[in-house]
């Protein structure tokens, strides 16, 4: 049986677990993150076999800052200290050159790999305890919704003798900001709550984005993509006006109606982009317990600054997935 434990007495027994090589799942900022310790090859090749995720998905791996982060890449460029410095711990995972000690099941096979310091008291204290870096992929099924509070990961993998450390709901509750500084230019490989025009400040330059063919931000629907963060119930990106039109059976997630046209159920979520990316996930997750027909997620709202632009181009492009059919 999956347990749920806080505190002290939770991260021991993580430590301990994680130590003989078991899997425990842990709170970020970001998301709960399926745990194992990332420099020994067999719990790694269990995290992919629990979640059921490709090999050729590489992992994320947790670092208590840039000195743990340092063991790990052969090459470390000044961008990584000055982002280091300004972002750690927080919400972006730099990619760079890997050291060959680190498992080719962590990077699937490639010569780069993707750390992170997490900005959460309790994953930080996990990493220090153990004193070896941890991957993190989010603790769901690979494709499902991921987890954004400690009754998400058990009920996702219920029948399983997997601990789950109780850190709360997350904070940012979207996946961090990927940036690849193993190339020429640094690039954002998957966006996140913390934005390029943040990273190209502490830079001084140009930051690429790699064009997510999922979001396209003028008629923001799903573009040729592929299945991601999907609830079970077939779900669907609308419009505030097709709202109105909502069948009784379909669930819808909201933030300008508070009740449901027909009578059915209504799960509301913030008017400001911070908040609905925070509980996008838990709503999600609300909405296939439901057991209606259909979810129905209205467009996010608009942006009003470059901070909130970012988060509405990662909240599209997980969107789009999600309800990608
Ligand atoms: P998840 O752990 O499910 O949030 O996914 C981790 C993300 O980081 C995926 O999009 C991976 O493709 C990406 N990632 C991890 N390692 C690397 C790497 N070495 N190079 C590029 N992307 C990576
Ligand atoms: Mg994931």
């Amino acid at each position: 049986m999956a347990e749920i434990v806080a505190g002290p007495e939770g991260i021991a027994m993580g430590v301990q677990r994680l130590a003989g090589g078991r899997l425990v799942a842990f709170p970020t900022e970001t998301v709960y993150g399926l745990g194992a310790d990332a420099l020994n090859a067999d719990a790694v090749q269990r995290v992919f076999a629990l979640k059921g995720r490709p090999s050729t998905n590489p992992l994320i791996v947790h670092v208590s800052g840039e000195e743990m982060a340092r063991t790990l890449t052969r090459h470390w460029p000044e961008e990584a200290t000055k982002l280091a410095k300004a972002f750690w711990p927080g919400p972006l995972t730099l990619v760079l050159p890997k050291v060959d000690h680190v498992p080719d099941a962590v990077t699937a096979g490639g010569d780069t790999v993707a750390v992170r310091c997490p900005e959460h008291p309790m994953a930080l204290a996990l990493i220090e305890a153990l004193g070896s870096p941890i991957v993190g992929p989010s603790a769901n099924p690979s494709g499902y919704i991921s987890p954004t509070t400690p009754e998400h990961v058990r009920d996702a993998f219920a029948s399983e003798d997997l601990l789950v450390l109780d850190g709360g709901h997350c904070r940012a509750g979207i996946e961090s900001t990927v940036l690849d500084l193993s190339s020429e230019t640094p690039r954002v490989l998957r966006p996140g709550v913390l934005g390029a025009h943040r990273i190209g400040e502490v830079l001084g330059c140009e930051v690429e984005v790699v064009e997510s063919s999922a979001v396209d931000t003028n008629a923001r629907s799903p573009g040729l993509i592929g299945a991601h963060y999907q609830p079970r119930t077939p779900t669907r990106l609308v419009s505030q006006e097709e709202l109105a039109n909502a069948p009784s059976t379909a669930v819808l997630i909201a933030w300008s109606i508070q009740t449901h046209p027909c009578g059915g159920e209504l799960i509301a979520i913030s008017d400001r982009l911070a908040g609905f990316a925070q509980s996008i996930y838990r709503a999600l997750h609300e909405g296939d317990r439901a057991k209606g027909t259909q979810i129905w997620v209205e467009n996010p709202p608009e942006a009003n600054d470059d901070d909130e632009r970012a988060i509405l181009y990662a909240l599209l492009e997980r969107l789009a997935r999600a309800t990608h059919a």
